[in-house]
């Protein structure tokens, strides 16, 4: 039996223990104490991690009981050890985990709107209420519960009988029996729970939701406390400054902003396609002017600079209304896009042969016999309609 410092003390970071037992547990060296401040992943908070002795404590897992420690080396029973807790990451612990009360509590006074469930990620935190909540009704929680953190409110510890706990306001039934942990904010919240929380709420600095998601009927809130908090509202200066002066336009400025650029490029690409489709019908006239004679088809052979997949296609149909020719023209660099046209007259299939390419250069795509494109080629466009030309030659000739 671990006697757990924590649940008592929440902010001792430093003590003595003594090894009780030592086991193997998932492939790492893990031991067992007598009495430990370090708290096991439970109720929706991570364990701590720190050192005992000279040892690493990579992970410490809960096993009702017993508390065990997975380490760095081995530890031999009857060891005497210091043990000492990771104080920054069990701070930000606390204060996701302290600030997940409130909100939750902020929730269920305001709008009588329950949480289901708690998890507290790396980056950010998630509480998932029973019923919908829309952004005003987020809003006003979300102030509701940052006024109890500037109020400084104590957050007392204390433990009650089952029969007790009956007769306290607690926000939600507890999921065990026998004696309970209570963790209540004064005036405010009293909850039962295992976790590790401030003292006081002002050590919470600012409780923020950062995301909301219909779920399961209900609502997902992301949230951030404390140092997460401001690290999120430093992840955000930089991307918003960043755009604000790529942009030239307020902070409130950017959604329109960037609904205006979108627009903008649409139209642009629309008229850039039909552009390309009017210079594809000259651009064709030169290409086939520049035709190799290949058996009884008219090769028209080109890596094509500036054009994209929509303008080679308009290209090589433009070029393959002329009888007996045969248009094979690709993108200028990998990865490659090509497009194979046929005009009347030519026997080689247009499907076919991009699939011998394909076969040989990587990429995907297909066609008919007539017109046939494909995409990411994976060489460069002169070994591809080198290639091409090969594989042409030997389709086209006479047989002997
Ligand atoms: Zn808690």
């Amino acid at each position: 039996m671990t006697s757990r410092i924590y649940y008592t003390d929440p902010s001792c970071v430093m003590f003595e223990a003594v090894v009780s037992r030592t086991l193997v547990h998932d492939d790492r060296p893990a031991a067992v104490l007598d009495r430990t401040a370090f708290y096991p992943t439970s109720g929706g908070q991570p364990f701590d991690t720190g050192r005992l002795g000279n040892v690493n404590v990579v992970d410490v897992v809960d096993l009702g009981d017993e508390v065990i420690h997975l380490l760095s080396a081995p530890l031999a029973v009857g060891d005497r050890v210091v043990g000492e807790v990771e104080w920054t990451r069990r701070l930000d612990h606390m204060q996701q985990h302290t600030g997940q009360h409130i909100l939750s509590a902020a929730f269920a006074s305001r709008f009588d709107n329950a949480t289901v469930s708690f998890h507290m990620g790396t980056d950010v935190s998630t509480i998932d209420l029973a019923k919908p909540a829309g952004a005003d009704e987020i809003a006003v929680a979300v102030r509701d519960a940052n006024q109890i953190v500037w109020e400084n409110r104590a957050v007392s510890i204390r433990f009650v009988s089952e029969d007790e706990a009956t007769r306290l306001p607690l926000r939600k039934e507890p999921s065990r029996g026998g004696q309970l942990r209570l963790i209540e904010i004064d005036g405010y919240d009293v909850s039962a729970c295992g976790g590790t929380h401030v003292a006081r709420t002002g050590a919470i600095g600012m409780i923020a939701v950062i995301g909301a998601e219909k779920l399961r009927g209900g609502t997902r809130l992301t949230f951030v406390c404390g140092g997460r908090a401001l690290q999120s509202l430093e992840m955000y200066r930089d991307a918003v400054t960043g755009c604000v002066r790529t942009l030239s336009v307020l902070p409130s400025e950017l959604p329109s902003a960037v609904e205006r650029l979108q627009s903008e490029a649409r139209d642009l690409r629309k008229s850039a396609g039909r552009l390309q489709e009017q210079l594809a019908v000259f651009e064709a006239e030169r290409l086939v002017g520049g035709a190799d004679i290949v058996g009884s088809a008219r090769l028209v052979t080109s890596a094509m600079d500036g054009w994209d997949t929509v303008g080679l296609k308009a290209l090589a149909a433009a070029a393959a209304r002329h009888e007996g020719v045969l248009a094979i023209l690709t993108s200028s660099a990998p990865p490659v896009a090509i497009v194979i046209a046929r005009g009347t007259g030519v026997s080689v299939d247009a499907g076919r042969l991009l699939k011998a390419l394909t076969d040989k250069f990587g990429g995907r795509g297909g066609g008919k016999p007539e017109l046939a494109q494909g995409g990411g080629l994976n060489a460069a466009p002169v070994d591809i309609l080198n290639a091409a030309r090969d594989l042409v030659a030997v389709l086209v000739s006479p047989a002997p």
